[in-house]
């Protein structure tokens, strides 16, 4: 049956299109090369999607238009001369209708016609589609190109369809143009929309009032003709630019700065910020420091900055407050780019309504209510935004296996792979679905890179007899949690933006893009199907087949720390001499962040079984006594001091509130074992007599180490129990080595390219102690007698070569009846947790053991 009321449609293709703007085009365009049959819808009554809709006076990308265009076909480009850096509307529809034309496309698309519902058919193995004017079809693969931006959100102000004057929405614009001249206009909103539309309303009004819900940072396009730095770029080596467009972090080729916000001088901040602001390009004012996206200190320098130019610009001083973002961290909320919009409110008809101050009471027949203020206007024009990115998706009756729908299986949030598929949706694949990089990015790189992959996977599946795919729930699962982390690790879950799903009410609150950047998106997307369909269930006449997995596991941060180290072609250490791995450690700690201010902190010395230990005391800022910490370095009992692990000590001294005594002690071959356990627990005894001196509270001595000082503490907590003496109230055993078989599982899996090597482990051991003695407890904690020992909080790390060892003590510990804390640090390494203000993902862990190290305490202390 051909679908009624929409021209003809045939009743089964192989693949049906939703959406006919800069995803619906391409997908068609390759699908046809593909040789299947396709067919496209569209709402719209001609192609170009967004740049169909949104026709409101002084739309334009934001992005350079040299970027915002396709790549696939050089002839294409060599064709096509764009005339501004940030091309108008009608510019960018007649592209993509030249577009259209040059490739034939519009023979497969239906346009005015709306996909209402599609429903799996299992036993067909088939999308059935309907449309709005009641037409079915059925297709094989169910592509929703249908945009992140295309569902423009209903107003939710009271009586909003009340009014009898002219209303207008910027998404869906009058294609005649509207006149405003003479009249009195209001517009409600100052997103991307109302920054660019105000200032050409304010040039025909008569009055002009803008309501303002939150301020948002906007700086000058400084538009005119494209840059000739990028069209020179462009003539001179047009496939490498694209490329690099293609892996580059947003989409545009730039290059990233390692200048940080909190370290740079105050010139070079300046000047840094001056031209980006100069430069009028989005990707370089977020881009003015390495740290602004992550760092609330250094995001605020630059926010202070501009706010600062809004200042300079709008002369009436509370005007200028009120357009003055201050709730949220710069780039949080997509900036934006505009033509004289701050200039704009210095007219004499112009006014702006802060709705935070002033709120909208109703809207009437006549005009807008406010509380004690009523204003007449000819004209509404609302730019409130889109029901971004699921909106689209979800506003189709999406129904798949099970009966489930997609609306009912996002309830919670949208659950991808890859922003591609979902689980539960065999044959169904969104271009620039949630959790891809999409409007985080420069779209059409983006979506070009989704397109190509959709159609090779299509490819692929028939060059091997296979027609079902659908992503398996582990591999989804993974995919949700690591776009959690990568936007856990930034500032933009701060604020209550559309990114976070928060302009529309009951949407839920998750971040909906992925934040990791194209390239190393682009870099997941290929290596999943390098690995064979890693996390897809396939099947058809080829028989089914899965190879199930995750595709990133490890912390995204700490990916890009060994992706720094492995570019960096550092030395292995066991190669190294001893003193030279140490003075190798040493220009490594040099150069990494300070960690956390603390109270007071005092190097000294205590007396050791040979000779004095040089220490290190942090007090807290809080008046004292404090809990008491006696720590122990980590560097496998040859490297480290009360330098290498300051930062972690501070750290832990801010979170606990505790008094950390970080003790030096002999270290091998130069003193073999058992001389670091002598100093340690010698250390301990000396630190438990001294505690009051110390400031700590008397008998509130936790034991504490990382890694080789991570066994020295738990040994010396045996060593304690057994001389009966000093009092240990717990003990904090950082990824420990607690025993002397390499032969754990964890040795293979994580033995190499995590920082720790098996092989690094394998020369600390050897520097440590003898074969004979590697098996005594007071090396070898795990083989010693565990019970009352002090409460413990055991830290393991998913890939470290000390996970599995680090497990066995945590288990062995609660098997011997001691009450013992297990914290699983996820997706990190050995290092991940000491590398403060590097390894922002490692704060919650940190958070979590002072939490742990509280609930040591007795209550009294706690009280
Ligand atoms: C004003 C504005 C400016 C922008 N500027 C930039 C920029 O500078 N740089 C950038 O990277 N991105 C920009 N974007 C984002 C822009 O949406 C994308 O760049 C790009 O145009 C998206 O193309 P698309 O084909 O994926 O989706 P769209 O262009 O949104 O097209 C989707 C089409 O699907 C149709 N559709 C949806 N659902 C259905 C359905 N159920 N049945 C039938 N048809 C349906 C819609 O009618 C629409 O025509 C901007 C967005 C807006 C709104």
């Amino acid at each position: 049956m051909a679908v009624s009321g929409s021209g003809d449609v045939p009743a089964e293709v192989d693949v049906a299109v939703v959406g006919a703007g800069f995803s619906g085009l391409y997908l068609l365009y390759r699908l046809r090369e593909l040789g299947l049959e396709a067919i496209a819808f569209d709402e719209a009554d001609d192609v170009g999607g967004t740049w169909y809709w949104n026709r409101y006076p002084g739309a334009r990308c934001d992005v350079p238009t040299t970027d915002y265009a396709y790549s696939f076909d050089p002839g294409l480009e060599s064709d096509w001369t764009w005339s501004e850096k940030y091309a108008t509307q009608p510019e960018i529809l007649a592209y993509l209708r030249h577009v259209a034309d040059r490739y034939d496309l519009r023979r497969d698309i239906r346009f005015g016609t709306r996909i209402t519902a599609a429903a799996w058919d299992e036993t067909a193995r088939r999308w059935r589609l309907r449309t709005g004017d009641g037409g079915e079809l059925s297709c094989r693969y169910y592509v929703m190109a249908s945009g992140c931006l295309s569902l423009p959100k209903t107003p939710d102000i009271e009586g909003a369809g009340r009014f009898r004057g002219d209303v207008y929405f910027t998404g869906r614009w009058p294609h005649e143009g509207v006149d405003f001249t003479g009249k009195r206009v209001a517009v409600v909103g100052t997103g991307s929309s109302g920054i660019q539309s105000i200032p050409l309303i304010a040039r025909q009004a008569a009055a002009l009032t803008v309501f303002q819900r939150t301020p948002n940072f906007s700086i000058p396009a400084r538009n005119g003709p494209p840059s000739p730095d990028r069209l020179a770029a462009l003539a001179t080596d047009r496939a490498g630019y694209r490329e690099a467009a293609r892996w580059s972090r947003g989409g545009v080729p730039s290059e990233l700065t390692d200048v940080s916000g909190l370290t740079a001088p105050e010139a070079v901040r300046r000047q840094r910020f001056e031209d980006a602001w100069q430069s009028g390009e989005l990707f370089g004012i977020l881009g003015v420091f390495s740290d602004q996206a992550v760092n609330l200190v250094s995001n605020d320098l630059v926010a202070e900055m501009i706010r600062e130019k809004i200042r300079g610009v709008v002369s009436d001083a509370d005007t200028a407050d009120a357009l003055c973002p201050t709730d949220y961290p710069f780039g949080t909320k997509r900036p934006c780019l505009d033509s004289s919009y701050f200039e704009t409110f210095n007219l004499p008809h112009v006014r702006l309504v802060d709705l935070r101050t002033t709120p909208i009471v109703a809207i009437t027949e006549a005009g807008i209510d406010m509380a004690g203020e009523s204003l007449p206007f000819e004209a509404i024009v609302f730019a409130t935004g889109f029901d971004a990115m699921t909106g689209p998706l979800v506003s189709v009756n999406v129904t798949g296996t099970g009966g489930v729908t997609l609306e009912r299986k996002w309830e919670r949030g949208p659950e991808t792979y890859l922003g591609l598929m979902t689980a539960g949706f065999p044959n169904f694949f969104m271009v620039t679905g949630p959790q891809s990089p999409s409007v985080l990015s420069n779209m059409v790189v983006s979506i070009e890179q989704h397109v190509d992959w959709i159609t090779d996977c299509l490819r692929r599946m028939r060059a091997e007899n296979l027609d079902r795919i659908e992503p398996t729930p582990l591999a989804e699962a993974g995919w949700v949690r690591h776009n959690q982390d990568c936007a856990d690790i930034t500032l933009y879950p701060r604020a209550n933006s559309w990114y976070m799903g928060a302009n529309v009410p009951g949407k839920p609150r998750v971040f909906l893009p992925y934040v990791g950047g194209v390239d190393a998106y682009r870099r997941a997307c290929d290596e999943v199907i390098e690995k064979g369909f890693l996390g897809f269930r396939l099947d058809g006449p080829a028989g089914p087949r899965c190879n199930d997995g995750v595709i990133r596991r490890i912390q995204p941060d700490v990916a890009m720390v060994l992706d720094l180290m492995a570019s960096l072609g550092l030395p292995p250490m066991e190669t190294m001499s001893a003193a030279d791995a140490r003075a190798f450690l040493e220009v490594i700690d040099a150069s990494r962040p300070p960690g956390p201010e603390v109270g007071e902190i005092i190097d000294a010395a205590l007396p050791g079984p040979a000779g004095d230990l040089a220490y290190r005391l942090y007090r807290p800022p809080s008046q004292g006594p404090h809990p008491l910490i006696a720590y122990f370095h980590g560097g496998g009992w040859v490297l480290g001091s009360q330098d290498s692990d300051d930062p972690f000590c501070r750290d832990l001294c801010v979170r606990t509130g505790s008094v950390v005594v970080s003790v030096n002690y002999r270290h091998a071959p130069e003193d073999r074992f058992p001389a670091a356990v002598d100093d340690a627990f010698a250390a301990v005894r000396w630190i438990a007599a001294n505690a009051a001196g110390l400031g700590g509270i008397p008998g509130q001595l936790t034991v504490a180490g990382w890694s080789a000082g991570g066994n020295l503490a738990a040994v010396t907590c045996q060593l304690a129990r057994d001389a009966g003496g000093p009092d240990i109230a717990g003990q904090l055993l950082l990824h420990p080595v607690t025993d002397c078989d390499l032969g754990r599982p964890s040795y293979s899996s994580n033995g190499e390219g995590f920082v720790l090597t098996a092989a690094l482990m394998r020369w600390f051991w050897d520097h440590y102690a003898d074969e004979a003695d590697r098996v005594n407890p007071i090396a070898s904690p795990l083989r010693g007698t565990l019970a009352g020992l002090p409460p413990a909080v055991v830290i393991t790390a998913e890939f470290d070569p000390l996970r599995d060892e680090g497990d066995a003590y945590a288990e062995a510990l609660a098997a011997a009846g001691v009450p013992v804390r297990h914290i699983r640090a996820r997706g990190h390494i050995h290092t991940s947790l000491t590398m403060v203000d590097v390894v922002i993902s490692g704060a919650p862990v940190r958070a979590e053991i002072a939490e742990a190290l509280a609930g040591l305490r007795p209550a009294t202390v706690l009280s």
